[in-house]
């Protein structure tokens, strides 16, 4: 599978942190974090539901992700909602 368009929605940190989208309304898309030390991530909603319970919303995912490079809670320097296209 070929990542294909990126139907990007931006939020810069105060945005996200507010945000109160459930992800379970969103659960078809990934999210794109990346950390105050550069570190990038994508992560299914799905696995983000799986981790933090059905009544998690975006602002939750900014707040309790946890960076695998410097450990911190919450550095989040850019989130964003895509939608990944499958091309055949
Ligand atoms: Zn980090």
């Amino acid at each position: 599978m070929r990542l294909g368009i990126w139907i990007a929605y931006r939020y810069n940190r105060p945005m996200a942190q507010k945000y109160g989208t459930f992800l379970s309304m969103i659960d078809g898309h990934h999210i794109y974090l990346q950390c105050e030390c550069g570190r990038q991530a994508e992560v299914p909603v799905l696995a983000m539901i799986e981790a933090l319970g059905p009544e998690a919303r975006l602002k939750d995912v900014a707040e309790r992700s946890r960076c695998n490079g410097c450990g911190r809670r919450g550095a989040i320097a850019e989130l964003r909602i895509f939608y990944k296209v499958k091309q055949t």
